[in-house]
């Protein structure tokens, strides 16, 4: 076999990225992760506990973390994006862009350019719900364990300022985008997922409201790495939440936006709903929803929850949250559908589960793959490039896991151009 031939790019180093890479290379393959990210992880990376266990993800990704690092077989380029690939199954020429990181490999995570970089920027792991310094770790457990230096400060005296106070010289302000050449047999597509824009929903309060913020904010918000350091309190006031509304399918299962179902979102709220219940014994939390979708082992999480007295399931749609003219806390109405009647209810925070749409429902690679109606990809049967994980379906970790380790197995039989 030649070196090509041996060779798996992954593009994507979320949950299902890392796993083919860790899978392909022990099972000897090298492989090349491309992550656009200036850290590995995806958005796993960016959720407070998993269902249904209800662990934090640090340790199932400090794990895989771990592994990528022991591994000689895996190289991986953050900040990094495929410019092109060309070719055919068993040989393709790939062009890789690398964007600058301004932090060198001398960097310790000490924190000292922090320290002295007065600028503020919207923390991009927390949605913009807080800011962070301009010299920034992205997140407490990030691998690579490296700072990064937000473009808008180089060729500033702030920049200049964060340089000087690197007592290890890990701060190189010329650094410049790089490209990256490379032959492989077998490419992975693991772009991942993007939450729904809940904008485009706009009878529900999301962007007017300041307390209806969407399912993958709140995870942010119960997070102890969070915005608020794990207390749930309401964007616009910053009292202690007390009741949570969840409106379910916020966007999903409507042929004006998407029109299939995600399967993780309703699992999602279940477990959202425990965050607030376990910090205070006399919270509240409604689930509105049009059908719970729980299936195989996970009926048994929505049957714990359920039993939960001060958690409300109603069967719902719905139409309208505003304002409440009394309170001035959003104020959730539709129709129970079960009962036939009105549902009106005042919360302090309202949550809109948004479905998982595929990074590649916007912008289409022009590569052999084929794409469903809603983006989704797709793999004709003898092509080289093979999608793994939440670009292929919505799915949760369990599944990804096992779609990218299938898809390992995939990759090293196509680097053979068969
Ligand atoms: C609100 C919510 C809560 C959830 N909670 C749970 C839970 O508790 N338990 C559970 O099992 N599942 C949960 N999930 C599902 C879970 O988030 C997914 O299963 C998981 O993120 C799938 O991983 P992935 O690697 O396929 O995609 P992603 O996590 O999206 O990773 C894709 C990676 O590819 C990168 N990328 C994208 N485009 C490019 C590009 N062009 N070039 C290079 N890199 C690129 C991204 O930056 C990212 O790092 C939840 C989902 C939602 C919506």
């Amino acid at each position: 076999m030649s070196d090509a031939q041996r060779k798996v790019l992954v593009v994507g180093g979320g949950i299902s990225g890392m796993t083919t890479a860790i899978e392909a290379t022990e099972a000897g393959a090298e492989v090349v992760i491309v992550e656009r990210n200036p850290y590995l992880g995806g958005r796993v990376v960016q959720l407070n506990q998993y269902f249904p266990k209800l662990c934090p993800p640090a340790c199932g990704l400090e794990i895989n973390f771990r592994r990528i690092k022991q591994s000689a077989g895996v190289t991986a380029y953050t900040l990094a994006q495929v410019t092109s690939i060309a070719g055919a199954a068993g040989g393709y020429d790939v062009t890789i862009t690398v964007q600058p990181r301004y932090v060198n490999d001398n960097c310790t995570g000490c924190g000292k350019c922090a320290e002295v970089c007065e600028t503020e920027i919207p923390d991009p792991l927390n949605f913009g719900m807080n800011t962070v310094k301009a010299a920034y770790l992205p997140h407490p457990m990030a691998y690579p364990f490296k700072y990064v230096l937000d473009p808008s400060i180089i060729g500033t005296d702030e920049a200049k300022k964060c340089k000087e106070a690197c007592p290890y010289n890990a701060i190189d302000l010329e650094m410049q985008p790089t490209t990256v050449s490379l032959q492989v047999g077998a490419v992975v597509w693991a772009t991942g997922w993007d939450p729904y824009d809940a904008t485009k929903v706009d009878y529900l309060g999301f962007g007017s409201l300041p307390d209806v913020i969407t399912s993958v904010m709140f995870e942010r918000l119960a997070a102890p790495t969070g915005p608020t350091g794990g207390k749930i309190l309401r964007p616009s006031d910053g009292k202690e939440v007390r009741s949570v509304a969840f409106v379910q399918c916020a966007g999903s299962r409507d042929e004006n936006h998407l029109p299939y179902c995600s399967g993780v979102c309703c699992l999602a709220s279940l477990k959202q709903a425990s965050y607030i219940r376990e910090r205070n014994p006399d919270s509240k939390a409604f689930i509105f929803y049009i059908d719970v979708r729980a299936m195989g082992k996970y009926e048994d999480f929505y049957t714990k929850i359920e039993q939960d007295e001060n958690v409300t399931l109603t069967k719902s749609k719905i139409a309208r949250v505003s304002k409440d003219p009394e309170t001035g806390s959003p104020l959730v109405e539709g129709e129970d559908i079960s009962q036939g009647a009105k549902v009106k209810q005042t919360v302090d925070l309202v949550v809109l589960a948004v479905g998982m749409a595929p990074g590649t429902a916007s912008v289409k690679p022009d590569l052999e793959m084929g794409y469903d109606d809603f983006g989704f990809v797709t793999s004709p049967g003898d092509s080289g490039i093979v999608p793994a994980g939440c670009v292929k379906a919505p799915m949760e970790v369990a599944a990804s896991i096992q779609d990218a380790t299938g898809a390992a197995l995939k990759a090293i039989h196509r680097t053979l151009g068969r």
